[in-house]
């Protein structure tokens, strides 16, 4: 985490313990530090507010202060209870969020090129934690996920940062500035409801434009915010082996599907999505038409549609499955890793030789080795083997921070099938 340019404080802040288990995991370069590991004197505890800035030290066996680890923001209601946002004093947030916003910019500047769509800033990924902006040409859009993101001085910073950060932005104002609200997530943090809205400017929708291929993008609709800009690299990467007849399963948008279809490298002869989802394909069906392209597009259940397919002897030579999130915690891990291993195993009894499989998992609590083994005891069962082209994971403006593991969730596999 860089030093901040501020170092002394201006205003008394106050200050929490930490337990040894606690000053280890800051000690490990991890942001976190839950509710167990945190000792609050009794008489300071109704002084610290909701979502405060707090100065970080470890405690002494005599219950005295010890070393000063740096400072961090409060959750009242999570049992994430800090989040770290420097080793060092700070004085000003707003300031400090400025500060941040830009490097994340700079970030992007370097490392994100061929789309008008990324994220911008990605929480602890950027220093951050609990924003994430995402840029779609020229509308923002902003979620808000901690109480100390939510309080008026920090969402002015963010809102006024983001106004005047030209970088970001061909005509250096963003046209629109959007909050995508998730209440659950305000339920958790104790806030507030309130609606998803604009922040700043009236433009909510546009057109993106990703690896050459336009999608349409409408920030009070959709699934995240929006569109998966964490697989934009990974269409690219798909379309350069893709070839004959490709199915594109859990399409969403058409993401994938799209640049199967469009993309120059790729050397489809048909592509069709499928997805549950009948606005999302609704949404895939006016993206293509956007590429002056007609293509087919299936809604159902992928589970059922592969059973089918695969009882009917359909084959494929390129197929791409990305799934939603089988384990949404850690309980879920079994039962996600057999739904990952029969869809992966369906796809490989239905790929021709030669074939392509670009198999995805977006749930964090199935690790990329836990991944590979399932997709590896499908290719056993089906008895074939495979190659693995390439082993990715999210797009550069989606970092993954060394030694915060919940940064890297996405994997992305692609594996060409020799018999
Ligand atoms: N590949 C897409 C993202 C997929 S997100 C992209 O790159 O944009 C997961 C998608 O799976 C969602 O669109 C959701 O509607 C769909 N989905 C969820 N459960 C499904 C099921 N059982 N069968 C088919 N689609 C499903």
């Amino acid at each position: 985490m860089p030093k901040p340019s501020a170092s002394s404080a201006k205003h008394a802040q106050l200050s929490v313990r930490l337990s040894p288990r606690g000053v280890a995991r800051l000690q490990g370069r991890h942001p976190w530090a839950y509710r167990s590991d945190l000792i609050i004197e009794k008489n300071a505890q109704k002084d610290i507010l909701p979502g405060a800035m707090v100065r970080v030290f470890e405690a002494h066996e005599k219950g005295e202060r010890g070393k000063f680890l740096g400072t961090a923001l409060y959750s009242s209601s999570s049992q994430i209870a800090i989040r770290m946002i420097s080793h060092g004093s700070v004085a000003d947030l707003p300031a400090l969020i400025a500060e941040r916003i830009h490097a994340a910019v700079a970030y992007r500047k370097e490392f994100v090129t061929n789309t008008d769509a990324y994220r911008v800033v990605f929480s602890e990924a950027d220093f951050l934690p609990g924003l994430i902006v995402d840029r779609y040409n020229d509308v923002l859009s902003v979620q808000i996920l901690t109480q100390a993101m939510d309080s008026a001085p920090a969402r002015e910073a963010i809102v006024q940062t983001l106004r005047k950060e030209g970088a970001l932005m061909p005509a250096g104002i963003p046209a629109g500035i959007i909050e995508r609200v998730d209440p659950r997530i305000r339920d958790l943090e104790q806030l507030p409801p309130r609606p998803s809205g604009p922040l700043f400017g009236d433009k909510t929708s546009t057109v993106i434009n990703m690896n050459g291929i336009r999608f349409h993008y409408d920030g009070l609709e959709g699934q995240k915010t929006g569109a998966f800009l964490d697989q934009r690299e990974n269409y690219a990467a798909a379309a350069r082996y893709a070839h004959g007849e490709a199915l594109d399963v859990f399409c969403y948008h058409g993401g994938f599907a799209l640049h199967l279809a469009l993309d120059p490298s790729a050397k489809c002869s048909s592509v069709i999505g499928v997805d549950s989802s009948r606005p999302a394909l609704e949404m895939a069906e006016k993206n293509a038409a956007l590429n002056g392209r007609e293509m087919e597009w299936i809604e159902a259940n992928a589970f059922d549609l592969l059973r089918e397919y695969s009882a009917a002897d359909r084959h494929y030579d390129t197929i791409v499955l990305d799934p939603p999130a089988f384990a949404k915690s850690k309980r879920d891990l079994e039962k996600a890793l057999r739904g990952y291993k029969e869809l992966n195993l369906r796809a490989l009894k239905m790929l021709r030789p030669g074939g392509i499989l670009v198999t995805c998992s977006c749930s964090f609590h199935v690790s990329a080795a836990d991944f590979m083994g399932v997709v590896a005891d499908a290719a056993r069962d089906a008895h074939k083997d495979l190659r693995v082209i390439e082993n990715r994971g999210a797009a550069k403006d989606h970092p993954i921070l060394l030694n915060v593991p919940e940064t890297s969730y996405l994997k992305c596999v692609m594996l060409y099938m020799s018999n």
